[in-house]
């Protein structure tokens, strides 16, 4: 039986209530012991000395690309970007090709995971056949597969209709749904966020309107039906203000905001750099401060990366005719420590729940904590490591990310799976 010792570490691990030194015992895949002074000499020994040790980080809103787009980033590829990145877990949205519209699609995810990713994967089924906004998927055969949510992420439901449905089918299947809330024909032909500083570059703007009114349409939905809903990279201040208010009203509302969208306002990107551009795009100083207040206050659940890496030849292009998107899963936690925990904006326990118990909560997954018996996944960070993000080096097949040169205070040192180091830092 394969053990795993993790010596001296300061164990954060929020669901316990537990920060302190102390030793994790992994073994067989499992949790076995948190206490002081384990003893195991069969076990391999895992020096955390001057290290954190948290339960396995959690990033329930990622782009594979496979099946269909292996040129820009596989299963394996992808996961092993995840456990370089600290991410034990990821969970995969459905816009590949095929779809991931049904049981046999989703099949096949979890079986190429199961013999090719590093970190656990668990897929996410689309809302409609094709994505095509209309015919609701196979919801039931694909939740059967092994899929925890239903999402039409990049592609998403114009129809309120087939929304209501959707989410009458989600409940009953007791599943959540994930909404990339964006009105298309509000936002069609836009490539930045709409305001001052798009009118100055003379770029078309994707108005933050265009995600508030699928936020309040999909509330009153998820209050008509009694869905869970969940709100997918938010990232306007009357999303924040709508899903604060849902929550005071005990809807089953919940929300995700990605680094990249508290890290950087519309002023500070790089002018037509299509590593700049993503949707939601990266909105004004307003969106930012009030994403961040409802990270710190509670509103904000999770923090999920949106990794969606696109190949080269893709995104180099002129910022017009360039596609959405950027990778994210290796620089999410540096920028979450750098942005919000060094300044002092949340807690380090703060931060670790928005990757664990945040998103395990919301898709159920039981795992994000220590305790024993639950599944041997850990992160280790380092809070003093001062490192810079070379993109050229990164585990991914794709190179789009705005942060390459980077330079971050501190990060993650090792991934761990199921009792097994899936990562170390050099
Ligand atoms: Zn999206």
């Amino acid at each position: 039986m394969a053990k795993l010792l993790i010596k001296n570490g300061r164990v954060v691990d929020p669901a316990s209530e537990l920060d302190r030194v102390t030793d994790v015992l992994l073994a067989n895949a499992i949790v076995r012991k948190v206490e002081d002074n384990i003893i195991a000499p069969e076990a391999e020994v895992f020096d955390a000395t001057g290290l954190v040790v948290t339960p396995g980080f959690i990033d329930m809103h990622v782009h594979l690309r496979e099946p269909g787009f292996v040129h820009a980033e596989t299963i394996e590829t992808g996961a092993r970007a995840a456990a370089g990145g600290g991410f034990t877990t990821i969970c995969c949205m459905p816009n590949t090709s095929p779809v991931n519209d049904s049981a046999h699609v989703t099949s096949y995810i979890v079986e190429r995971a199961r013999r090719a990713a590093v970190v656990n994967v668990f897929p996410i089924g689309a809302i409609t056949k094709g994505s095509n906004g209309e015919d609701l998927a196979a919801i039931g055969g694909m939740k059967r597969a092994g899929i925890v949510a239903i999402s039409d992420d990049g592609r998403p439901v114009m129809n309120a209709r087939v929304m209501r449905r959707a989410m009458e089918t989600a409940r009953s299947h007791d599943i959540p749904v994930i909404d990339h809330c964006e009105d298309l024909n509000l936002s069609a032909g836009g490539d930045m966020h709409e305001g001052l500083v798009s009118t100055k570059l003379g770029l078309r703007g994707i108005p933050a309107c265009s995600e508030d009114v699928i936020v309040a349409r999909d509330i009153l939905l998820a209050d008509v039906t009694g869905a869970r809903f969940h709100v997918a990279h938010l990232s306007t201040r009357h999303s924040v203000a709508m899903v604060a208010e849902a929550k005071r009203r005990g809807l089953p509302v919940t929300c995700e905001v990605t680094p990249h969208h508290f890290a950087i306002h519309d002023g500070e990107l790089l002018p037509y750099d299509s590593n700049y551009k993503m949707k939601p795009p990266i909105r004004c100083s307003h969106d930012v401060e009030a994403c961040i207040a409802g990270i710190a206050s509670g509103v904000v659940d999770a923090l999920a990366t949106d990794h969606a890496p696109h190949a080269g030849s893709e995104k180099m292009q002129e910022f017009e005719k360039c596609p959405f998107g950027i990778l994210g899963l290796e620089t999410a936690i540096g920028l979450t420590l750098q942005r919000m925990v060094v300044p002092g904006i949340i807690s380090l326990q703060r931060m670790i729940e928005l990757y664990t118990t945040g998103p395990a909560g919301i898709l159920r997954l039981n795992r994000g904590t220590l305790k024993p018996g639950s599944p041997g996944d850990v992160t280790v960070l380092d809070l003093q490591r001062k490192w810079t993000y070379d993109v050229n080096k990164s585990f991914s097949k794709s190179r789009n990310s705005p942060f390459d040169g980077h330079e971050f205070p501190g990060g993650p040192v090792a991934t761990i799976v199921g009792g097994k180091i899936v990562w170390q830092a050099e």
